[in-house]
Protein backbone atom coordinates (compact mmCIF):
# COMPACT_ATOMS: atom_id res chain seq x y z
CA UNK A 1 0.00 0.00 0.00
CA UNK A 2 1.64 3.62 -0.74
CA UNK A 3 0.62 5.62 2.14
CA UNK A 4 2.01 9.57 2.70
CA UNK A 5 3.61 11.00 5.45
CA UNK A 6 0.26 12.88 6.46
CA UNK A 7 -1.54 9.40 5.91
CA UNK A 8 -3.49 9.53 2.79
CA UNK A 9 -3.69 6.13 1.08
CA UNK A 10 -2.77 6.90 -2.81
CA UNK A 11 -4.34 4.22 -4.80
CA UNK A 12 -5.69 6.31 -8.04
CA UNK A 13 -2.72 6.99 -10.81
CA UNK A 14 -3.81 9.53 -13.17
CA UNK A 15 -1.53 8.44 -16.62
CA UNK A 16 -0.78 11.18 -19.50
CA UNK A 17 -0.82 8.92 -22.36
CA UNK A 18 1.18 11.60 -24.66
CA UNK A 19 0.99 15.48 -24.83
CA UNK A 20 0.25 15.40 -27.82
CA UNK A 21 -3.55 17.01 -28.71
CA UNK A 22 -5.68 17.23 -31.66
CA UNK A 23 -7.33 20.72 -30.08
CA UNK A 24 -5.65 23.74 -28.33
CA UNK A 25 -8.18 24.70 -26.21
CA UNK A 26 -6.96 28.44 -25.36
CA UNK A 27 -6.93 27.61 -21.10
CA UNK A 28 -4.99 24.78 -21.42
CA UNK A 29 -1.65 25.87 -24.68
CA UNK A 30 -1.13 27.74 -27.10
CA UNK A 31 -1.72 27.34 -30.53
CA UNK A 32 1.95 27.19 -30.96
CA UNK A 33 2.66 24.53 -28.95
CA UNK A 34 5.59 22.44 -29.23
CA UNK A 35 5.39 18.95 -28.17
CA UNK A 36 7.84 16.31 -27.30
CA UNK A 37 9.48 13.62 -29.24
CA UNK A 38 8.02 10.18 -28.79
CA UNK A 39 11.07 8.48 -27.89
CA UNK A 40 11.12 10.83 -24.56
CA UNK A 41 7.59 9.71 -23.61
CA UNK A 42 6.73 6.41 -22.02
CA UNK A 43 6.89 3.61 -24.77
CA UNK A 44 4.17 0.45 -24.54
CA UNK A 45 6.68 -1.93 -22.97
CA UNK A 46 7.49 0.57 -20.88
CA UNK A 47 4.17 1.78 -19.54
CA UNK A 48 3.24 -1.98 -19.09
CA UNK A 49 5.67 -2.21 -16.75
CA UNK A 50 5.16 0.37 -14.82
CA UNK A 51 1.50 0.29 -14.48
CA UNK A 52 2.01 -3.27 -13.12
CA UNK A 53 4.59 -1.98 -10.32
CA UNK A 54 2.09 0.53 -9.80
CA UNK A 55 -0.87 -1.83 -9.47
CA UNK A 56 1.58 -4.27 -7.12
CA UNK A 57 1.73 -1.09 -4.53
CA UNK A 58 -2.01 -1.28 -3.93
CA UNK A 59 -2.85 1.36 -7.18
CA UNK A 60 -6.14 -0.21 -7.99
CA UNK A 61 -7.62 2.84 -9.62
CA UNK A 62 -6.49 4.43 -13.41
CA UNK A 63 -7.46 7.09 -15.34
CA UNK A 64 -5.73 7.48 -19.14
CA UNK A 65 -5.33 11.25 -19.97
CA UNK A 66 -3.06 13.76 -21.90
CA UNK A 67 -2.97 15.75 -23.82
CA UNK A 68 -5.02 13.74 -26.18
CA UNK A 69 -5.16 9.97 -25.03
CA UNK A 70 -6.92 9.34 -28.22
CA UNK A 71 -4.20 10.21 -30.27
CA UNK A 72 -2.08 7.69 -28.85
CA UNK A 73 -0.66 5.13 -31.47
CA UNK A 74 -1.92 1.47 -30.27
CA UNK A 75 -4.75 3.23 -28.23
CA UNK A 76 -6.96 0.00 -28.01
CA UNK A 77 -4.36 -2.52 -27.28
CA UNK A 78 -2.91 -0.08 -24.72
CA UNK A 79 -6.58 0.14 -22.85
CA UNK A 80 -6.36 -3.66 -23.61
CA UNK A 81 -3.80 -4.69 -21.19
CA UNK A 82 -4.11 -2.09 -18.81
CA UNK A 83 -7.29 -3.62 -18.26
CA UNK A 84 -5.85 -7.48 -18.05
CA UNK A 85 -3.64 -5.82 -15.16
CA UNK A 86 -4.13 -7.79 -12.49
CA UNK A 87 -4.88 -5.45 -9.06
CA UNK A 88 -6.62 -3.00 -11.68
CA UNK A 89 -10.24 -2.70 -11.11
CA UNK A 90 -11.22 0.83 -12.67
CA UNK A 91 -10.09 2.28 -15.39
CA UNK A 92 -11.69 5.55 -16.96
CA UNK A 93 -10.15 8.19 -19.76
CA UNK A 94 -10.25 11.84 -19.95
CA UNK A 95 -10.95 12.93 -23.82
CA UNK A 96 -11.83 16.04 -25.54
CA UNK A 97 -14.59 12.99 -27.42
CA UNK A 98 -12.89 14.02 -30.95
CA UNK A 99 -12.19 10.48 -32.31
CA UNK A 100 -14.84 8.84 -29.90
CA UNK A 101 -17.16 8.31 -32.85
CA UNK A 102 -15.17 5.63 -34.18
CA UNK A 103 -13.19 4.37 -30.88
CA UNK A 104 -15.49 4.47 -28.59
CA UNK A 105 -16.91 0.74 -29.40
CA UNK A 106 -13.64 -0.62 -29.39
CA UNK A 107 -12.16 0.98 -26.34
CA UNK A 108 -15.09 -0.16 -24.28
CA UNK A 109 -14.46 -3.59 -25.73
CA UNK A 110 -10.69 -3.10 -24.50
CA UNK A 111 -11.82 -2.76 -21.21
CA UNK A 112 -12.28 0.94 -20.79
CA UNK A 113 -15.84 1.22 -18.79
CA UNK A 114 -15.98 5.24 -18.67
CA UNK A 115 -14.80 8.27 -20.05
CA UNK A 116 -15.68 11.99 -19.14
CA UNK A 117 -15.82 14.16 -22.11
CA UNK A 118 -14.83 17.72 -22.22
CA UNK A 119 -17.51 20.23 -23.56
CA UNK A 120 -17.22 23.31 -22.48
CA UNK A 121 -20.81 25.15 -24.41
CA UNK A 122 -23.15 23.66 -26.23
CA UNK A 123 -22.59 26.65 -28.91
CA UNK A 124 -20.96 25.77 -31.49
CA UNK A 125 -19.30 28.79 -32.52
CA UNK A 126 -17.83 29.18 -28.49
CA UNK A 127 -16.47 25.76 -28.67
CA UNK A 128 -14.68 26.47 -32.02
CA UNK A 129 -13.63 29.76 -30.51
CA UNK A 130 -12.43 27.68 -27.13
CA UNK A 131 -11.15 25.37 -28.71
CA UNK A 132 -9.68 26.89 -31.72
CA UNK A 133 -9.78 23.63 -33.75
CA UNK A 134 -12.51 22.05 -32.32
CA UNK A 135 -15.42 20.90 -34.19
CA UNK A 136 -18.67 20.58 -31.91
CA UNK A 137 -20.89 18.07 -33.87
CA UNK A 138 -17.59 16.02 -33.95
CA UNK A 139 -17.41 16.31 -30.39
CA UNK A 140 -21.27 15.23 -29.60
CA UNK A 141 -21.25 12.62 -31.95
CA UNK A 142 -18.69 10.75 -30.18
CA UNK A 143 -20.89 11.86 -26.44
CA UNK A 144 -23.13 9.62 -28.33
CA UNK A 145 -21.21 7.10 -29.78
CA UNK A 146 -19.83 6.77 -25.88
CA UNK A 147 -22.88 6.70 -24.82
CA UNK A 148 -24.47 3.93 -26.85
CA UNK A 149 -20.95 2.15 -26.84
CA UNK A 150 -21.96 2.00 -22.72
CA UNK A 151 -18.95 4.17 -21.47
CA UNK A 152 -21.19 4.92 -18.81
CA UNK A 153 -22.10 7.08 -16.62
CA UNK A 154 -21.56 9.91 -19.15
CA UNK A 155 -19.51 12.79 -17.63
CA UNK A 156 -19.12 15.80 -19.35
CA UNK A 157 -16.34 18.36 -17.98
CA UNK A 158 -16.69 22.17 -18.91
CA UNK A 159 -13.78 24.90 -17.92
CA UNK A 160 -15.39 27.94 -17.33
CA UNK A 161 -13.58 30.99 -18.48
CA UNK A 162 -14.96 34.63 -18.17
CA UNK A 163 -15.98 35.97 -21.71
CA UNK A 164 -15.64 32.75 -23.45
CA UNK A 165 -18.19 29.98 -21.86
CA UNK A 166 -19.18 31.48 -18.75
CA UNK A 167 -23.08 32.77 -20.29
CA UNK A 168 -23.39 29.05 -21.59
CA UNK A 169 -23.40 26.97 -17.92
CA UNK A 170 -27.45 27.18 -17.90
CA UNK A 171 -27.44 25.66 -20.72
CA UNK A 172 -25.10 22.82 -20.22
CA UNK A 173 -26.71 22.18 -16.54
CA UNK A 174 -29.75 21.83 -18.06
CA UNK A 175 -28.67 18.74 -20.26
CA UNK A 176 -29.00 17.33 -16.68
CA UNK A 177 -33.34 17.17 -17.05
CA UNK A 178 -33.15 14.65 -19.63
CA UNK A 179 -29.92 13.02 -19.26
CA UNK A 180 -28.10 11.20 -16.31
CA UNK A 181 -24.90 12.45 -17.30
CA UNK A 182 -22.81 13.75 -14.62
CA UNK A 183 -21.98 17.82 -16.06
CA UNK A 184 -19.13 18.78 -14.30
CA UNK A 185 -18.15 22.70 -14.04
CA UNK A 186 -14.28 23.17 -13.25
CA UNK A 187 -12.65 26.21 -12.37
CA UNK A 188 -9.95 27.29 -14.27
CA UNK A 189 -6.52 26.66 -12.92
CA UNK A 190 -3.09 28.41 -13.73
CA UNK A 191 -0.13 26.47 -14.92
CA UNK A 192 3.25 26.76 -16.53
CA UNK A 193 3.51 29.76 -19.01
CA UNK A 194 0.31 30.71 -17.08
CA UNK A 195 -1.73 32.67 -19.82
CA UNK A 196 -2.77 35.87 -18.75
CA UNK A 197 -6.39 34.11 -19.62
CA UNK A 198 -5.85 31.40 -16.86
CA UNK A 199 -5.26 34.21 -14.33
CA UNK A 200 -7.59 36.97 -14.63
CA UNK A 201 -10.61 34.86 -16.60
CA UNK A 202 -11.48 32.40 -13.33
CA UNK A 203 -15.09 32.25 -12.87
CA UNK A 204 -15.64 31.06 -9.23
CA UNK A 205 -17.79 27.82 -8.70
CA UNK A 206 -20.12 30.41 -6.34
CA UNK A 207 -20.50 32.50 -9.55
CA UNK A 208 -21.40 29.61 -11.91
CA UNK A 209 -24.00 28.19 -8.93
CA UNK A 210 -25.41 31.98 -8.92
CA UNK A 211 -25.60 31.67 -13.22
CA UNK A 212 -27.37 28.18 -13.08
CA UNK A 213 -29.78 28.97 -10.53
CA UNK A 214 -30.99 32.24 -11.54
CA UNK A 215 -31.83 30.41 -14.85
CA UNK A 216 -33.11 26.91 -13.38
CA UNK A 217 -33.78 27.75 -9.17
CA UNK A 218 -32.58 26.45 -6.82
CA UNK A 219 -30.47 23.41 -6.98
CA UNK A 220 -30.26 20.57 -4.00
CA UNK A 221 -27.23 18.78 -2.90
CA UNK A 222 -27.40 15.28 -4.18
CA UNK A 223 -28.41 13.04 -1.33
CA UNK A 224 -26.76 9.76 -2.94
CA UNK A 225 -23.63 11.23 -2.78
CA UNK A 226 -21.75 14.47 -1.70
CA UNK A 227 -18.53 14.04 -3.19
CA UNK A 228 -17.72 12.63 -6.53
CA UNK A 229 -14.26 12.38 -6.13
CA UNK A 230 -12.92 15.98 -6.75
CA UNK A 231 -16.83 16.80 -7.43
CA UNK A 232 -19.38 18.63 -5.10
CA UNK A 233 -22.42 17.03 -6.22
CA UNK A 234 -25.88 19.00 -6.76
CA UNK A 235 -29.43 18.09 -8.84
CA UNK A 236 -31.69 20.48 -10.73
CA UNK A 237 -34.77 19.08 -8.48
CA UNK A 238 -36.43 16.32 -10.54
CA UNK A 239 -33.73 16.18 -13.33
CA UNK A 240 -32.58 12.47 -14.06
CA UNK A 241 -28.28 13.51 -13.99
CA UNK A 242 -26.02 15.83 -11.88
CA UNK A 243 -24.31 18.52 -11.46
CA UNK A 244 -20.70 18.65 -10.13
CA UNK A 245 -18.45 21.64 -9.25
CA UNK A 246 -14.51 20.85 -9.01
CA UNK A 247 -13.37 23.85 -7.11
CA UNK A 248 -10.04 23.83 -7.17
CA UNK A 249 -9.28 27.32 -6.73
CA UNK A 250 -11.72 28.50 -4.09
CA UNK A 251 -12.48 25.00 -1.89
CA UNK A 252 -9.64 22.37 -2.97
CA UNK A 253 -10.34 18.85 -1.42
CA UNK A 254 -6.19 18.09 -0.99
CA UNK A 255 -6.71 16.44 2.45
CA UNK A 256 -9.56 13.89 0.77
CA UNK A 257 -6.64 13.27 -2.31
CA UNK A 258 -5.74 9.87 -3.61
CA UNK A 259 -3.78 10.41 -6.54
CA UNK A 260 -0.72 10.65 -8.06
CA UNK A 261 0.13 11.58 -11.77
CA UNK A 262 2.54 9.23 -13.98
CA UNK A 263 3.62 12.50 -16.93
CA UNK A 264 3.95 11.04 -20.60
CA UNK A 265 7.20 11.72 -20.25
CA UNK A 266 7.69 9.17 -16.94
CA UNK A 267 7.70 11.60 -14.00
CA UNK A 268 5.62 10.64 -11.10
CA UNK A 269 3.88 14.39 -10.13
CA UNK A 270 2.60 13.78 -6.53
CA UNK A 271 0.54 17.34 -6.61
CA UNK A 272 -1.39 18.06 -9.92
CA UNK A 273 -0.12 22.16 -8.81
CA UNK A 274 3.02 21.64 -7.01
CA UNK A 275 6.34 21.11 -9.14
CA UNK A 276 7.39 18.25 -7.18
CA UNK A 277 8.33 15.31 -9.60
CA UNK A 278 9.90 11.91 -8.92
CA UNK A 279 11.50 10.68 -12.61
CA UNK A 280 11.22 6.69 -12.93
CA UNK A 281 11.47 6.36 -16.55
CA UNK A 282 15.04 7.37 -16.71
CA UNK A 283 16.14 5.17 -14.02
CA UNK A 284 13.92 2.24 -15.73
CA UNK A 285 15.76 3.03 -19.11
CA UNK A 286 19.56 3.03 -17.06
CA UNK A 287 18.61 -0.31 -15.86
CA UNK A 288 17.29 -0.07 -12.10
CA UNK A 289 15.96 -2.98 -10.69
CA UNK A 290 11.85 -3.54 -10.24
CA UNK A 291 12.70 -3.61 -6.25
CA UNK A 292 15.02 -0.21 -6.66
CA UNK A 293 12.13 1.42 -8.63
CA UNK A 294 9.52 0.57 -6.36
CA UNK A 295 11.17 2.43 -3.47
CA UNK A 296 11.64 5.31 -5.67
CA UNK A 297 7.95 5.30 -5.65
CA UNK A 298 6.98 4.90 -2.21
CA UNK A 299 9.26 7.26 -1.20
CA UNK A 300 8.00 9.90 -3.63
CA UNK A 301 4.97 9.15 -2.39
CA UNK A 302 5.19 9.06 1.26
CA UNK A 303 6.95 12.95 0.32
CA UNK A 304 3.33 13.89 -1.27
CA UNK A 305 2.92 17.57 -1.05
CA UNK A 306 0.40 18.26 1.25
CA UNK A 307 -1.89 20.85 -1.11
CA UNK A 308 -1.14 23.39 -3.61
CA UNK A 309 -0.71 26.68 -3.01
CA UNK A 310 -3.11 28.90 -5.34
CA UNK A 311 -4.44 31.05 -2.40
CA UNK A 312 -1.34 32.32 -1.68
CA UNK A 313 -0.57 32.84 -5.86
CA UNK A 314 1.84 29.84 -5.87
CA UNK A 315 1.78 28.63 -9.62
CA UNK A 316 3.80 25.56 -10.69
CA UNK A 317 5.42 26.74 -13.42
CA UNK A 318 7.23 24.05 -14.69
CA UNK A 319 4.95 22.94 -16.87
CA UNK A 320 1.52 23.36 -18.67
CA UNK A 321 -1.55 20.77 -17.97
CA UNK A 322 -1.72 18.99 -21.39
CA UNK A 323 1.82 17.50 -20.25
CA UNK A 324 1.08 16.52 -16.49
CA UNK A 325 -2.00 14.96 -17.83
CA UNK A 326 -5.51 17.12 -16.12
N1 LIG B 1 -7.55 16.15 -23.82
C1 LIG B 1 -8.40 15.59 -22.83
C2 LIG B 1 -9.54 16.53 -22.49
O1 LIG B 1 -9.50 17.69 -22.87
O2 LIG B 1 -10.49 16.07 -21.86
C3 LIG B 1 -7.66 15.19 -21.57
C4 LIG B 1 -6.58 16.10 -21.06
S1 LIG B 1 -7.14 17.65 -20.45
C5 LIG B 1 -5.64 18.40 -19.97
C6 LIG B 1 -7.93 17.14 -18.94
C7 LIG B 1 -8.92 18.11 -18.37
O3 LIG B 1 -8.23 19.25 -17.94
C8 LIG B 1 -10.00 18.57 -19.33
O4 LIG B 1 -11.27 18.40 -18.75
C9 LIG B 1 -9.68 20.03 -19.52
O5 LIG B 1 -10.83 20.75 -19.76
C10 LIG B 1 -9.02 20.37 -18.20
N2 LIG B 1 -8.17 21.56 -18.23
C11 LIG B 1 -7.25 21.90 -19.15
N3 LIG B 1 -6.65 23.07 -18.83
C12 LIG B 1 -7.19 23.47 -17.66
C13 LIG B 1 -6.99 24.59 -16.79
N4 LIG B 1 -6.12 25.54 -17.07
N5 LIG B 1 -7.73 24.65 -15.66
C14 LIG B 1 -8.63 23.68 -15.35
N6 LIG B 1 -8.86 22.61 -16.12
C15 LIG B 1 -8.16 22.50 -17.27
FE1 LIG C 1 -6.14 19.19 -25.77
FE2 LIG C 1 -7.53 18.52 -23.62
FE3 LIG C 1 -5.76 20.53 -23.54
FE4 LIG C 1 -8.00 20.84 -24.90
S1 LIG C 1 -7.84 20.51 -22.68
S2 LIG C 1 -5.93 21.37 -25.63
S3 LIG C 1 -8.35 18.83 -25.67
S4 LIG C 1 -5.28 18.41 -23.84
Amino acid sequence: MAIDRFGRNIHYLRISLTDHCNLRCRYCMPEDMTFRPNAELMQDEELFLLVKLFAGLGFDKIRLTGGEPTVRANIVPIVRTIAQTPGIRSLTMTTNGVLLGKLAAPLKEAGLQRVNISLDTLNPDRFKKLTRWGSFDQVWQGIEAAESAGLRPIKINAVVVRGYNDTDVADLARLTLERDWQVRFIEMMPFGGATDLQKSNVVTTAEIITRIENAVGALEQSKDVEMDGEARIYKIPGARGEIGFISSVTLPFCAACTRARLTADGKLRLCLLREKEVDVLTPLRAGLSLEQLREMILDGIWHKPWGHGLAKGEIATNRVMSEIGG
